[in-house]
């Protein structure tokens, strides 16, 4: 177990100005607060975060950096706060341990492979500062090595796909090729041992039979070299099992026609030294034809440079041979992290000469200049994206949305049913309006009413597409109904006016160039034959006494398709209100003193809010109910009172704790013995514990 003293003089060597009381102070802390936690393998749990920060500093990152990985452990498993964090160590700190805990909670299992790129996405997204990838990468490293401790065969599994999956490809992205490789070589071998021991066995045997093989091709190599004076350092090793086995995946061959199975990696001084090199080889070495490629003149996406070739060696044995210089094999190995050096405690970029490496020399600048995670999101080169969110179903199912996406969008993205019956949600467990945008991480539970469906006011505020097109053909599919119904209660209304009892037959549709009467109620609610029309062709009323009179009710009609509220004085329940026909849009709803309409003149009809607008039949009750707290629960409760026919007017949450939530619940419902009936069905509720008026 390295002291703290060692770790310092550790930091201490590449960074004389490293602040040994913080690193002393971390180490101590870390220590108490994980206490006797112990790991699987036995040892105290302590010696984990060591590990981690010994490991960065064999990375040469900043002081910063190694004192997260001592405390990297700590948010998520001991009972330290945040605030305590951020009060010992600075914020800074605090921030990159607290970021470290959040790609910890990330919960992934091969049941989601095929959705393994929109994971690395989302674990980038969350990562606003690149140091807490490193930490966690060294983290993964160091849990990998030791992942034979692990008892569970299930969480084995876990960690290797996840390893494979998540962490491999994202070490790859930043460069840090040595960290990729061991990882995913031992991930390999928890999941694939068969396969793993075959490739062993074999390589074994390869190198049983020639004999001292890649010693010799050294030897070999060297020797050109050294005759045409070439200064280089030749290095030889096996491929990783890992990476021979994704070989013969990608080409579908056995293991016989690998041909670089043995890697070779020439190091020299500058770039005209590397095609020298290349030259000798070259003309040393017969070579395989189409195996030749100069990522030095054009690098990977990743920053990566070398030229490699592959030539036939002793034996006649197919060798790939790597050229590059020392910086590019620095770069190779560690990537991002080998961009970092010190000065004075500062992170200063290291003579980056080439334009390539302009990114890392970018994020170098923003993280030491700005506080801003987000300007790191936007001037960074890695791929961050900004432009989508990633939000968790409540079974950990990742759903990706474009940025500005709201619950109703997840709600369809799931599926159309969901969306077409979602009444409210729950986002991270609270409960938030329809049209919340989501954020990265969100958890989102959806509740849904049989009795709900699509309102054409969403539309204002979805952005997905299905979300926007489910709701316009839910909404077509509810028009003509819609029109054809207002059309009837217009109808109604008109001979209510003419004092002549309501009867279709009076309707002469076929002077009206309709159909039926059906056609003839949709051409009237969309206001293309006007009620003035109708009551004309009506016969005169022989009715002495006079008929109730008709309004409109609009308790009948959903809002947004043949009945509209007015933009301009936005009537509310209880208001008084008229209605306007308008052509093609339907019944328009104003409040009587409302402006615009006085100044038309225009004929208003009149409307009322529900069947007995004038008398006093409705009551308002307030209900306090006490649930367990479940995630159905919610669900339950507001489908009981719609489906007794109350309204919800409003609701809110008034303690909740673990096991159980109290809500406060304002109702609409006939009268008392209404109000009973609901009470009574709510208390038959499994997950109601009480319902009380108040
Ligand atoms: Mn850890």
């Amino acid at each position: 177990m390295l002291t703290s003293s060692e770790l310092i003089q550790m930091v201490q060597a590449y960074d004389p100005c490293a602040n040994a009381t913080l690193i002393r102070k971390a180490y101590i802390f870390a220590m108490e607060a994980h206490g006797m936690q112990k790991r699987a393998s036995g040892s105290p749990y302590f010696y984990h975060p060591v590990k981690v920060a010994s490991i960065l500093a064999n990375l040469h990152m900043d002081v910063t950096t190694v004192i997260t990985g001592l405390l990297h452990d700590v948010l998520e498993d001991t009972n330290v706060s945040f605030e305590e964090l951020e009060e010992i160590f600075g914020s800074e700190i605090a921030f990159l341990v607290e970021g470290v805990s959040k790609l910890s909670q990330i919960q992934y299992s091969s049941a989601q492979t095929k959705q393994a790129e929109n994971y690395r996405k989302f674990l980038m997204a969350i990562t606003h500062d690149i140091r807490v990838l490193i930490v966690k990468l060294a983290d993964r490293l160091h849990n990998i090595r030791t992942l034979s401790y692990i008892k569970s065969v299930e969480k084995r599994r876990r960690i290797a796909i996840e390893t494979l999956d998540l962490y491999a490809p994202l070490a790859e992205r930043v460069g840090m090729n040595a960290i990729k490789d061991e990882i995913s070589d031992i991930a390999f071998c928890a999941l694939h041992p068969n396969e793993y021991r075959a490739i062993s066995t074999r390589l074994e045997q390869i190198r049983t039979r020639d004999n001292n093989f890649i010693q010799n091709t050294i030897l070999e190599l060297q020797k050109v070299f050294n005759e045409q004076s070439i200064p280089a350092a030749v290095s030889g090793r096996e491929k990783t099992p890992y990476s021979i086995w994704k070989k013969m995946q990608k080409r579908n061959v056995g293991l016989d026609q690998i041909y670089d199975i043995m890697a070779f990696r020439v190091i020299v001084k500058t770039i005209p030294q590397c095609y020298a090199a290349l030259g000798v080889i070259h003309t040393n070495f017969r070579i395989m034809p189409g195996r030749f490629k100069d990522y030095i003149s054009i690098p990977k996406l990743n920053n990566y440079k070398s030229i490699h070739t592959t030539v036939l060696g002793l034996f006649n044995q197919p060798l790939e041979v790597q050229i590059r210089t020392d910086e590019m094999h620095k770069m190779a190995e560690e990537g991002i992290a080998a961009h970092w050096s010190y000065k004075n405690g500062d992170i200063v970029s290291k003579e980056i000469d080439s334009q390539n490496y302009s990114w890392i020399k970018s994020i170098i600048t923003i993280l030491k200049n700005s506080s801003d995670s987000n300007e790191i999101l936007n001037n960074s080169k890695l791929e961050m994206f900004d432009d989508e969110v990633f939000s968790f179903t409540s079974n950990g199912d990742l759903i990706t949305l474009p940025k500005g996406a709201t619950a109703v969008d997840f709600a369809y993205a799931i599926h159309t049913d969901l969306g077409n019956t979602c009444i409210g949600v729950k986002i991270n467990n609270k409960l938030a309006p329809l049209k919340t945008i989501l954020k990265n991480g969100d958890r989102v539970d959806i509740l849904t009413s049989p009795y709900q469906h699509p309102e054409a006011s969403w539309e204002d505020f979805v952005v997905t597409g299905k979300a926007r097109s489910c709701i316009r053909r839910f909404i077509r599919s509810q028009e003509k109904g819609e029109f054809v119904a207002l059309g009837l209660q217009l109808a109604r209304y008109v001979f209510a006016n003419a004092n002549i009892e309501f009867n279709e037959d009076l309707i002469l549709y076929k002077n009206f160039c309709c159909d039926s009467t059906n056609t003839f109620y949709h051409n009237l609610g969309k206001g293309h034959i006007s009620l003035r029309r109708l009551q004309l062709s009506l016969p005169d009323s022989s009715n002495t006494s006079q008929l109730k009179d008709t309004a409109i009710c609009l308790i009948d009609f959903a809002p947004g398709i043949a009945v509209h509220f007015s933009k301009c004085c936005r009537p509310i329940l209880g208001d008084k209100i008229v209605g306007v026909l308008q052509k093609e849009k339907g019944l328009v709803i104003h409040q009587t003193t409302c402006g615009v309409i006085n100044d038309q003149g225009e004929p208003f009809i009149k409307v009322k809010w529900n069947q007995d607008d004038n008398v006093e039949t409705s009551i308002m009750a307030r209900l306090q109910i006490v649930m367990t707290n479940h995630k159905d629960s919610f669900a339950v409760v507001t489908n009981v009172i719609s489906s007794n026919g109350a309204n919800i007017s409003n609701l809110k949450i008034e303690h909740r704790s673990t096991e159980f939530f109290s809500l406060l619940i304002d109702i609409t419902c006939t009268d008392i013995a209404h109000l009973g009936e609901i009470q009574a069905a709510l208390r038959t509720c499994s997950k109601v514990k009480s319902v009380k008026r108040l």
